[in-house]
């Protein structure tokens, strides 16, 4: 019952586990041992025992390994206040902690009497435990999170440090989990979020060089297992990054799959190794040119060398001799041309051809038949052909178009045998722009055909199907690549068609500008001023190229004086009073002053001799060398080998340029 405080004392007792004792210690006697109800019910006593019994009983119950803990605690509790937490092993419920405290009843004179509280403490210390075991096991938690955290940061730095990719996601989910540094850079994305926006198209866009890849790539879905494979990522786009990968798939306990991709970035090392074939296919393609060179420029060489000895034994009888000299022009030509292919397309290879456009008139491109006269007549081949050309004024680089046709046709004169037919058809159809047209020429020919499997080696630089010594034809397998980059620097196309035996049928189309009749330069018929008696100063350091133009020129009449390099034809322009040359042939390059330097040095004379006409003549026989000259200041230009004729006319029409110049100048 509560008191007037409203407190229960028993039921506090009760509720704590609180038992009150009293022990009495008197010499001679038993301890005697006295317990309220709560202590009785703590110690499994009975109120009916004896204190003495109660006592017995109570040693009895104490731990054994707490025996001597708790002596030494009666021995101290008779002198000062002490507490002790002790094992009690109670008779129906087992082992429990007791926490035992008193102190000595100052009342009690005649014996020592000591007052204390036994208190069971388990489910306390049990509670705190567990407390403690909590609090313990939070700070555990934490750590083990904190080192789990330094540990991920630790890997994650560890795979953004690699030059190796990495990416992992789920399967079929597709959810990416892990991409490092690099994986992200060759992908060009920022971070996880975005690469999973994109993963699709990113997929979509790889190109795998070995067509089995995608195949692999997908069994490995349903199988664990690794692929090894090549890819080209973002393909087709300036981002396109060449690399080798490895992707493995992990079977996870819960039936998932993690695929794990590592990746290299080899872009580098595919530039570098396409380079080096390129170079070694380079390497062979040259060295099949110069074993076939060697023999098809021994082959004219030959024949001159030949022709010549001939005229020199046959000299004296006319006839023969016109014969054998016909014959080693024809070498020569042959030996010319070669070399023009040969210089023609080491400059395609090189990327310096462009196109020099000018206003011409189609119809020009039938003139490429007269120039092939001979040789079809020699054959006896049958030529049609077809011009059907209703624009014929167009914008176009005349040369690169006659020399596209000219190789088509002496392809075919050369690869159909006697007696044979060839077919030129010449043709146009609207372009797609205004003022566009697309001109077709169509070579075709009943020759010896060519194998299916040399056509897709056709336009290939040195590569003929038969070589010179098999076929008997004469060739250097340049005249198509020519044509191939010619048609590709006008954006045209070409095709062939042929089957072995039965012939050949080549078809091109160029994309023209169209331009109006009135922008064609028609030649003008000017009278050409007679060359006899005119004074020319040839500067030339061959000795025998100097001898067969001076020669040319003694024919017609001229006077020729030669220097053998630029700085004497200088001198010699100095020596003499100003007007006393009609005109300077100047070779390009000579020692000690080549020809562009003497034409500077020339022209910056202010003596009266600085405006003397200048001709260059010289072997290198390109549109940059021309205008190379004309920047020099020369006055016009003669390619080598000299033609006597060309020669003539070149010189003549460049006086008369002069003359008509200095007429409007007075
Ligand atoms: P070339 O005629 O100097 O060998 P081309 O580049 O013009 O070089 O031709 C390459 C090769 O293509 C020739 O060697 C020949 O094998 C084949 N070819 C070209 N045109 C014809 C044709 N009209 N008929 C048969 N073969 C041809």
């Amino acid at each position: 019952m509560p008191n007037e405080n409203g407190v229960d004392a028993q039921a506090v007792l009760g509720a704590a586990k609180l038992g009150l004792w009293r022990g009495e210690f008197e010499d001679g006697k038993m301890v005697r041992l006295y317990a309220d109800d709560m202590m009785n019910d703590l110690l499994g006593t009975d109120a009916r025992m004896t204190p003495e019994e109660r006592c017995s009983f109570f040693a009895t119950r104490i731990h054994p390994d707490d025996s001597a803990l708790f002596e030494d605690y009666v021995s101290k509790i008779t002198e000062v206040p002490t507490e002790i937490v002790y094992r009690y092993i109670h008779p129906q419920r087992g082992e429990y902690l007791v926490r035992c405290g008193g102190s000595r009843d100052p009342a009690a004179k005649d014996r020592v009497c000591i007052l204390g509280v036994h208190r069971d403490i388990s489910d306390i210390v049990r509670l705190e435990k567990a407390r403690f075991a909590e609090k313990r096991l939070a700070e555990q938690n934490i750590t083990l999170r904190k080192e789990q955290e330094q540990k991920e940061l630790y890997y994650r730095e560890l795979l953004d440090a690699q030059n190796c990719g990495l990416m992992v996601y789920t399967y079929p989910e597709r959810k990416i989990i892990h991409m490092n540094a690099e994986a992200r850079r060759i992908f060009h994305v920022s971070g996880i979020e975005q690469m999973q926006r994109e993963l699709r198209t990113k997929l979509l866009r790889a190109y795998y060089p070995d067509p089995t890849t995608p195949e692999r790539l997908h069994n490995l879905r349903l199988e664990d297992g690794a692929v090894d494979y090549e890819c080209v990522l973002s393909y087709g786009t300036p981002d396109a990054c060449h690399i080798m990968a490895k992707t493995k798939t992990f079977l996870m306990p819960g039936g998932e799959h993690t695929i794990v991709t590592t990746f290299l970035d080899v872009s580098d090392m595919v530039t570098l190794r396409d380079a080096l074939r390129k170079a070694q296919e380079g390497s062979r393609a040259k060295s099949s040119f110069l074993f076939a060179m060697s023999h098809d420029l021994r082959t004219p060489m030959n024949a001159i060398i030949g022709y010549a000895d001939l005229i020199q034994s046959n000299w004296g009888s006319e006839e023969v001799c016109r014969e054998y000299l016909k014959k080693l022009k024809e070498a020569s030509g042959y030996l010319l041309s070669l070399i023009g292919n040969v210089l023609e397309v080491s400059r395609i290879e090189s990327g310096k051809e462009s196109l020099h456009e000018i206003p011409w008139d189609l119809r020009h491109l039938e003139e490429a038949l007269d120039i092939l006269e001979g040789e079809i007549a020699k054959k006896q081949l049958t030529v049609t052909s077809s011009v059907t050309l209703p624009q014929p004024y167009v914008s176009c680089d005349a040369t690169k178009v006659q020399e596209i046709l000219m190789n088509l046709l002496s392809n075919a004169v050369k690869y159909t045998p006697n007696g044979g037919h060839i077919a030129m058809t010449l043709g146009q159809r609207p372009g797609s722009q205004a003022d566009s047209t697309v001109l077709t020429i169509r070579v075709q020919d009943d020759g010896i055909g060519i194998a299916k499997e040399f056509q897709p080696h056709l336009f290939e630089a040195f590569s003929r199907e038969r070589d010179s010594s098999q076929s008997g034809i004469m060739g250097t397998g340049l005249g198509l690549q020519i044509v191939k980059s010619f048609v590709s620097l006008m954006g045209g196309t070409v095709t062939v068609d042929s089957t072995p035996g039965k012939g050949s049928c080549f078809t091109v189309e160029l994309p023209l500008q169209q331009t109006s009749p009135e922008s064609i330069q028609r030649p003008k018929s000017t009278v050409l001023p007679p060359l006899e008696g005119k004074r020319v100063l040839l500067a030339e350091d061959n000795a025998l190229n100097a001898e067969i133009t001076s020669t040319i020129l003694h024919n017609v009449g001229m006077l020729v004086d030669t220097a053998e390099n630029g700085a004497v034809a200088l001198s010699m322009l100095q020596a003499v009073p100003a007007g006393y040359y009609d005109l300077i042939l100047m070779d390009i390059q000579m020692p000690c002053m080549n020809g562009y330097e003497a034409t500077r040095a020339i022209r910056a004379l202010h003596d009266g001799r600085e405006g003397i006409l200048i001709i260059a003549m010289t072997a290198n026989a390109f549109e940059e060398d021309r205008q190379a000259a004309f920047a020099a200041g020369m006055d016009d230009y003669a390619s080598k080998p000299i033609e006597p004729v060309k020669l003539e006319r070149t010189i003549a029409e460049a006086l008369a340029r002069k003359r008509e110049q200095q007429g409007k100048q007075k």
